[in-house]
């Protein structure tokens, strides 16, 4: 009997689809995603909901729900507490099956194993409970695990090594991979940066072992991961040649953010680099979206090109006119010569 598991487009997806369908599919499983995010699972996923649940999580419920109960014969639901030593996952993806349990939402049997990196005893306890509905052979599930662990350092690596190509970088967008790559719910923010002009870096394209050596810059540990990466990418950042501006990109209602995106704001305003905090929620409209990051680019072409005799956004002098048009344009009023 062949079985297919689906996989939820959202939250963890965004960071590990590449492991966890080359797990499957070493085992013969066919795995089964659910479509792009559009406004029907937007809309279903917060109908399944309390309100007060941040963003990501609701195109989660809405995703499943997209895949629904007769296409599967199981749904990927880990409960993932820890990826790496001495740090968390966010308590909402800890919760995530329970949270599933407690819906209305028809879904078939979950597959939830519970990945914990900081208490693991038994790091194979994960792998069976994947593993086991689909094989008994423990050679076959070690060998779908090494072969999965080698495709997602390639995606990884990939991701890197596009990031090196980039010969101008000029705007780190920072968020969680459910927020940076999912186009529906960040309306395309990177694809507009680009049409704008910029180059555009994300905390992904930037190597685990550079955001932890840039980590120990801060006087405190950060023992939330996405927290870690986020601040992590913003370190490695500042230190980079043409570095021009930081986009935040948080969703509404997470707890995470709400302290590690004041922790990153403080630091970018004592290096002086210019920021927008984007904070994405069910209503975030499209127009209001693209007048503030077109702002924001005015800003950073501003600072690089024409220098007029004005306040920053972090509300310090920046330079001096040299009468030069922003990309839209727009020249400083001055009429002098450079001052
Ligand atoms: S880290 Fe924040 S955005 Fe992500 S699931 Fe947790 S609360 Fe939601």
């Amino acid at each position: 009997m062949s079985w297919r598991i689906g996989l939820p487009r959202a939250l963890f997806y965004h960071t590990y689809f590449p492991l966890w369908s080359t797990f499957f599919e070493s085992l013969g499983v066919e795995v089964i995603v659910s479509p792009q995010t559009n406004k029907a699972i937007l809309d279903q996923g917060v109908r399944s909901v309390v309100d007060e649940t941040c963003l990501p999580v609701k195109v989660f419920f809405g995703h499943v729900a997209a895949l629904g109960e007769s296409e599967t014969d199981f749904l990927f639901v880990p409960r993932l507490i820890s990826v790496e030593r001495k740090a968390y996952i966010c308590p909402k993806f800890m919760g995530l099956p329970d949270m599933l349990s407690a819906s209305k939402i028809k879904h078939s049997p979950l597959i939830k194993p519970v990945i914990n990196k900081v208490r693991s005893v038994n790091g194979n306890n994960f792998l069976w409970d994947c593993a086991s509905p689909f094989t008994g052979k423990w050679s076959k599930i070690k060998k779908a695990w090494q072969e999965a662990k080698q495709e997602q350092e390639r995606y990884e690596q990939k991701l890197i090594r596009k990031h090196q190509d980039i010969s101008d970088l000029n705007i780190l967008v920072l968020g969680h991979d459910y927020n940076l790559y999912d186009h529906y719910v960040n309306m395309d923010l990177l694809k507009k940066l680009q049409d704008l002009g910029c180059s555009v870096i994300t905390p992904a394209q930037i190597s685990k072992e550079e955001r932890d050596a840039q980590l120990k810059n801060f006087p405190k540990s950060i023992f939330w991961t996405y927290g870690r990466n986020l601040l992590g990418a913003v370190y490695s950042f500042m230190q980079k040649p043409g570095k021009k501006g930081v986009i935040i990109l948080s969703s509404f209602g997470c707890g995470i953010d709400s302290f590690i995106d004041n922790l990153i704001m403080r630091r970018l305003t004592e290096y002086k680099i210019p920021y927008l905090n984007i904070i994405l929620d069910e209503h975030t409209g499209e127009g209001g979206l693209i007048t503030r990051i077109e702002a924001f680019v005015d800003i950073i072409y501003w600072r690089r090109d024409c220098h007029q005799n004005h306040f920053s956004p972090y509300g310090q002098y920046v330079g001096s006119c040299k009468g030069n048009a922003g990309i839209h344009g727009v020249r400083c009023n001055c009429t002098t010569t450079p001052h």
